[in-house]
């Protein structure tokens, strides 16, 4: 006897990143496709993570997190992203920035809201907005600035909606929002009464020396922001499941409520070391924004080179590439066949769009040891013959 499954999955499908990654393990080839991130973890949050164990936290922790990784957060907030915030009332440590969204759309919006998606999107959004009975809608932002136009925005916010992400830097452009265009979101939210969702797990991954500018530090985007980050991609723990969001007093407060629903609680020990790394010297996130740099550059040159027109991504750890003069007929027919001719594997831009501007575009992603890259490099330079 099969029971039917429910209809808010009805229409998911498995992502073409992971369908991406089953192909490429069949041929054992070179995964550009997703992005995993495998520079080492700082040995200072590694250790105090270990610590943590051996003294005993392992056990629930408060729904919102523990208080020295509360105030650790809030000092950051003040020192990086220009946000005086109260650490007793305001952030909620979540299980990854993933479940801090999840929570977020499910405490402050209503079925049937719509919430407004920068295309190219990041899917997980997309996904998420579905399977909280929210109704996605969608303004592109066109390649190769992807420059955020207020009349546009305008023009995209329908009567039922109700919320906008913003990811800055964005996963899959690169793109990072600057002043002015937070001024523009800022105007529109107020005009509109919009909350607003910001994504900002890639915030320490910037190149060419531009700054990371947190939404909620801009006009009066404070009051109805949700700042979301993380730690996956700013110490390499995508495995450990932490993130967290910022919010009003009223907002962090119901966030924390449904959060605790669905989690309890963030790692217990594992909060104690991303505790530690908060701390770490100016010169630890230097480096980290300079090796990403590098394997930018590293991978971006080769792109070129393959005739794999790049568009040079300002933050994050992936890079678009515009296959438009290519003789291909859709996004995924050129990662197929990019894969068997050189065993390197990346993703449709069909994954980002709804439309069809994703069937010029392939991403890849660049967060991968330099001498895999300098392979992938070399592998892609003969897919044409
Ligand atoms: N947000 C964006 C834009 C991402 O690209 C990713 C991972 O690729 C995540 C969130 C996932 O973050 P976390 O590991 O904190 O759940």
């Amino acid at each position: 006897m099969s029971f039917p499954i429910s209809k808010r999955i009805a229409n998911l499908q498995q992502s073409d990143i992971r369908q991406m990654t089953r192909h490429c393990e069949r041929v054992g080839g070179i995964n550009l496709g997703q992005g995993l991130g495998d520079l080492p973890t700082p040995a200072l949050v590694r250790e105090a993570a270990i610590n943590a164990i051996v003294a005993g936290h392992n056990t629930y922790t408060p729904s919102e997190g523990i208080a020295p990784l509360r105030q650790a957060i809030a000092e950051k907030l003040l020192r990086d992203n220009v946000l005086s915030v109260d650490p007793e009332q305001q952030i909620v440590v979540s299980s990854g920035t993933t479940g801090a969204f999840a929570a977020t759309l499910t405490a402050l919006l209503n079925p049937g809201d719509g919430v407004l998606l920068f295309e190219p999107y990041y899917g997980y959004h997309l996904n998420t907005i579905r399977l909280s009975a929210l109704e996605p809608q969608f303004l592109t932002l066109t390649a190769p600035q992807f420059m955020l136009d207020e009349t546009a925005l305008r023009a995209a916010v329908r009567p039922n909606t109700r919320a906008i992400i913003i990811c800055t830097p964005s996963n899959p452009s690169g793109k990072m929002f600057d002043h002015n265009e937070l001024l523009i979101i800022d105007r529109v939210a107020r005009e509109y009464k919009l909350l607003v969702i910001s994504d900002e797990i890639y915030e320490y991954i910037s190149y060419d020396g531009r700054r990371h500018i947190s939404p909620a530090s801009v006009g009066e985007l404070a009051k109805r922001t949700v700042s979301i980050m993380g730690f996956s991609k700013t110490f390499s723990i995508t495995g450990w499941r932490l993130g967290y969001a910022v919010a009003e007093k009223s907002l962090a407060k119901a966030i924390n409520l449904v959060h605790d629903l669905l989690y309890i609680c963030a790692p217990s020990a594992l909060q104690y070391g991303v505790a530690a790394g908060l701390a770490a010297p100016p010169e630890y996130f230097q480096g980290l924004r300079d090796a990403y740099q590098r394997k930018r550059d590293i991978l971006c040159t080769g792109l070129a080179e393959a005739g794999l027109a790049p568009l040079i991504p300002q933050g994050a750890y992936y890079v678009l590439a515009n296959i438009d003069k290519l003789d291909f007929s859709n996004a995924k027919q050129a990662a197929l066949f990019l894969l068997e001719k050189t065993g390197v594997a990346c993703i449709p831009g069909s994954a980002f769009y709804q439309g069809s501007e994703g069937e010029r575009l392939l991403r890849f992603c660049f967060a991968k040891e330099d001498a895999v890259l300098q392979e992938a490099v070399r592998r892609l330079q003969k897919w044409r013959g």
